[in-house]
């Protein structure tokens, strides 16, 4: 029976961007797809901190550049906010994905599609995974990238308390829009969270997106809604919800022989719910600490990624809890440094950092000679 160094389970950002490094580090690694068939819903969009972490180029799936955002409050009107450069890309959630796994693959991970997981067990060689099939794979090292719901982490550790974050989203075709948007992110469209309309070219994904769902019901309806009200058809297709995983902060990242990366370990803003980053830093730290040797030093390179989610976890309670205070202040002053930020790669916290420097600050501003 073969004994893989790394079995990585999931196929996602997380598991794509960890099986990578993982093969072309030289590990033995098999990627285990398992799950829905359906595609995991995700709007695709991609801040350029995000975008620089991938190893190889993905203009072959960015359907847009964005360097502006409308935004609202509770259906006010709205105010155009922009970068002098790209802030974010648009991708189809679906093509990234086969991107990434054709590129794993490439570099010579090894791939098994299985319904599912049925039992993990760790002992002190390594792991054992048995399939819903009932096939065992055996592994010095199992990397869980399987997603909020994160069967690995429930078979190991039960479900995280924390209440996750969740989103809803569906497509809705060009043609059938009575416009084609700008990035659009209308803030209270749900307590606590926001509504998005993202271009895609052919079509435009809408969305609801809250933070903790103990909070808000996202429902099928009030997307149908949404999407008539913004686009003038509530026709969507492809309607799908999933939670987020939000809770790095508070549980650890390791179990034993396994390492949870994305969003099985929680590493999903929660101010917007931005997690393909967290899912790539996450999966390559995860990668490295295996290469290095030094499993144990993985929940130690995720302590500064833990923290910032700790930080944006904050401003988030307070923009959530306070919505109009936090959205004058965004939509006054805020957001053009925010997304100058973001166009410079930075994340929230080093936006705010870079702020406190007068070189950084003059950045942001766009000073000549910053
Ligand atoms: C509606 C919605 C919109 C979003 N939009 C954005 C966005 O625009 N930008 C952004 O940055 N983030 C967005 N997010 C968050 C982002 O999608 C996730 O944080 C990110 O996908 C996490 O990546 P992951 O690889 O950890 O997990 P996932 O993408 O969930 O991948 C997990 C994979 O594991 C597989 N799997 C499940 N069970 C098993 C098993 N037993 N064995 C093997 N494999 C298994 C699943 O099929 C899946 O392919 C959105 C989330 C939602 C729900």
């Amino acid at each position: 029976m073969v004994h893989w160094d790394v079995i990585v389970a999931g196929a996602g950002q997380a598991g794509c961007a960890a099986a990578w490094d993982l093969a072309a580090g030289g590990a033995r690694v098999l990627l285990l797809h398992g799950g829905p068939e359906r595609p995991k819903p995700c709007a695709g969009g991609l801040t350029i901190k995000a975008l620089r972490r991938y190893r190889f180029p993905v203009d072959a799936v960015i359907r847009e550049r964005v360097d502006r955002v409308a935004m609202s409050r509770a259906g006010g009107p709205r105010v155009l906010a922009g970068a002098a450069v790209p802030f974010c890309v648009m991708t189809h959630r679906r093509e990234l994905d086969a991107l990434c796994r054709e590129r794993a693959l490439a570099r010579g991970a090894e791939w098994r599609a299985v319904a599912g997981v049925r039992a993990v067990r760790q002992g002190a060689a390594g792991v054992t995974l048995t399939t819903s099939e009932g096939e065992v794979l055996r592994a010095t090292w199992l990397v869980a990238a399987d997603g909020a719901h994160s069967p690995v982490r429930r078979l190991l550790q039960g479900q995280p308390a924390a209440s996750p974050a969740m989103a809803l989203e569906g497509h809705l075709p060009r043609a059938k829009a009575r416009h084609y948007p700008p990035m659009t992110l209308d803030f209270q469209e749900v307590p606590g969270g926001y509504g998005w309309l993202f271009p895609k070219g052919d079509h435009i994904n809408v969305g609801l997106y809250v933070w903790r769902r103990d909070r808000a019901r996202l429902g099928r309806d009030h997307l149908a809604d949404y999407a008539r009200r913004a686009l003038g058809s509530g026709a969507l297709e492809e309607v799908a919800g999933y939670p987020l995983g939000t809770w790095l902060a508070r549980r650890s990242p390791r179990c034993g022989r396994v390492l949870f990366v994305g969003d099985a370990a929680g590493s999903t803003e929660p101010l917007l719910g931005e997690g393909i980053y967290g899912a790539l830093v996450s999966g390559q730290l995860a990668a490295g600490a295996l290469l290095a040797g030094r499993p144990g030093d993985y929940p130690l390179l995720m302590a500064d990624w833990g923290e910032e989610l700790r930080q944006v976890e904050r401003v988030t309670r307070i923009f959530y809890g306070v919505p109009a205070f936090g959205y004058a202040a965004l939509s006054r002053w805020l957001a053009p440094t925010l997304l100058a930020g973001y166009a410079a790669g930075l994340t929230l916290g080093g936006t705010k950092r870079a702020w406190r420097s007068l070189k950084g600050r003059r950045h942001l501003l766009g000073s000549p000679g910053a």
